[in-house]
């Protein structure tokens, strides 16, 4: 079996613990690689790795623009390896290659624009009001960053901090998911291959008790960038609140896809199901919670069951694969429990409703695209992110019931909105509390595009020019002339 170690300090690390635990291949039930068990030591280690390097002549020494043009050729080194990491990803989270391979192809995006952007970083000349002095302020690295990243998208969500930490010219000390830590490894090697000096990126894996916790406590560490649960979201930003570290927070969502009687049905439905069901439901995402004008709910209801019923599942690294695995066994248990809760509640089932047990999906942790109607909004189903392929239906009567269904909620990351009625469509993206509103699509993302969440979905923006600033501090110098 294959055995991934730590990265510290441009080395493969063996674990201080001497112990490597099993990493498994969701789609065939079973390990297929072993990963280094992590502690505090190995935090240390790199922590000290990457505090060095945030001093040193061969990444401070560097200028703005030679930076970039680091990030320009790490770019290029991640699009040679696009597919392979790809195939790596899908091998330890089960998502679908075809989808793995998109991710990892517009990876390159994220390290070319930070990588511009790295030398257009400016200070300012206040037009200071006494006299005798000359004032100006400075962008600095905010110093060593701890990310810390889920199992759904490892190699995107950690890109999404990594570009714009390396441009603004802070180290870095990972932690990904211990579900799914090969690709992240291998991108940290890969990044040395491009040239990035020792320490500046460096991957500790294991578990978040032995790892995470430690990481984020740590004194070394300036800021702390996290993707993942709600209630570890909350103890990450507890302990960073309590320090003054820095923190961005990336959490859950339970967003609502809402569909007018005046939509283009054909398209709304096509949305409605990729937005649950793509990944398996394993996205923050999701689309969880359909909300359905009253005159359309039977129609609309019957043609997402019947494009969801013609989903194809199977083996995540055949490209004609539609629906792979949930990535773990918990998360399987988790999301089969959710189904057995709202049937509790009271919802129906109107598709799927259990686990899948196709031939084709042999002994992986499959769950059928999962489709409940007659649900309340007051419903556990309605109100707790399920992380897996289930769609709650909900029917509204107008666009106030729309509005102030969608925002009952302590989500807010993600919503669609799907009507012809464009001033419709402006009125009802304003008033959700999202951080992100889709009109008549769902799910683009971009490099370019801020995102994040409101409410508990979330502290802080990623993405786009600003991205940048929360890895900057201001310092500003007087000067008696
Ligand atoms: P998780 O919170 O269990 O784990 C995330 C990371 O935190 C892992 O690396 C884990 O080892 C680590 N961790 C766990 N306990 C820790 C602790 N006490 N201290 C420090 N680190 C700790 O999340 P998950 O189950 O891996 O991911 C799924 C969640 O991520 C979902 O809620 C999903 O909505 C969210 N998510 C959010 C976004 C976003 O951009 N908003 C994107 C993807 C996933």
């Amino acid at each position: 079996m294959i055995r991934y170690n730590h990265f510290i300090d441009g080395k493969s690390t063996v674990p201080s613990s001497g112990r490597w635990f099993d990493t498994d291949n969701p789609y065939r039930g079973k390990p297929w690689a072993s990963v280094a068990e992590g502690n505090l030591d190995d935090v240390d280690h790199a922590v000290t790795a990457a505090q060095n390097a945030l001093e040193s002549e061969q990444w401070a020494g560097m200028t703005a623009s030679e930076r970039g043009l680091l990030l320009y050729r790490i770019a290029d080194v991640l699009e040679g390896h696009a597919s392979r990491l790809a195939e790596l990803e899908t091998r330890d989270n089960g998502k679908l290659v075809a989808e793995m391979r998109a991710q990892t192809a517009y990876l390159p995006a994220w390290y070319r624009y930070y990588g511009g952007l790295a030398d257009k970083v400016e200070g300012t000349v206040p037009p200071i009001d006494k006299a005798g002095f000359f004032t100006y302020t400075r962008r600095e690295p905010v110093g060593v960053v701890a990310i810390l990243t889920p199992w759904n998208s490892p190699l995107m969500l950690l890109s999404w901090k990594l570009a714009p930490a390396l441009a603004a010219g802070c180290t870095v000390v990972a932690k990904p998911s211990e579900f799914t830590s090969a690709s992240t490894v291998r991108m940290a090697e890969l990044f040395s291959e491009a040239g990035l000096p020792n320490g500046v990126f460096n991957v500790v894996t294991g578990l978040g008790q032995d790892v995470g916790e430690p990481l984020v406590n740590h004194p070394g560490i300036s800021k702390v960038s996290f993707t993942g649960s709600e209630a570890t979201g909350s103890k990450i930003g507890e302990a960073a609140g309590r320090d003054f570290k820095h923190v961005a927070l990336e959490l859950g969502g339970k967003s609502p896809n809402i569909v007018f009687a005046d939509a283009d049905l054909p398209s709304a439905v096509n949305g409605v199901v990729a937005g649950i069901f793509a990944a398996s439901g394993q996205t923050c995402i999701a689309g969880s919670r359909l909300l359905v004008q009253e005159e359309i709910h039977d129609k609309l209801l019957a043609e997402v069951v019947q494009l969801a019923s013609t989903a194809r599942m199977g083996d995540p690294l055949d490209a004609t694969t539609q629906v792979g695995p949930i990535t773990t066994r918990p998360q399987y248990a988790k999301v089969l429990q959710y189904i057995e809760i709202a049937q509790g509640e009271g919802a129906q089932v109107a598709l799927g409703g259990g686990p899948a047990l196709r031939p084709e999906c042999g002994d992986g942790w499959f769950v059928e695209p999962t489709i409940l109607s007659g649900v309340d909004n007051q419903m556990r189903i309605a109100q707790e992110e399920v992380f897996g392929p289930v769609l709650a239906v909900i029917p509204f009567r107008d666009e106030e019931e729309a509005i102030r269904l969608a925002n009952d909620s302590r989500h807010g990351l993600g919503a669609g909105v799907w009507t012809r009625d464009l001033g419709r469509a402006i009125r009802v993206s304003h008033q959700i509390r999202s951080g992100t509103v889709w009109v008549n699509t769902y799910r683009a993302l971009s490099y370019l595009a801020p995102f994040g969440g409101f409410k508990a979905s979330g502290l802080g923006r990623e993405n786009g020019i600003a991205a940048i600033n929360d890895y900057l501090e201001t310092k500003t110098v007087w000067v008696n002339t």
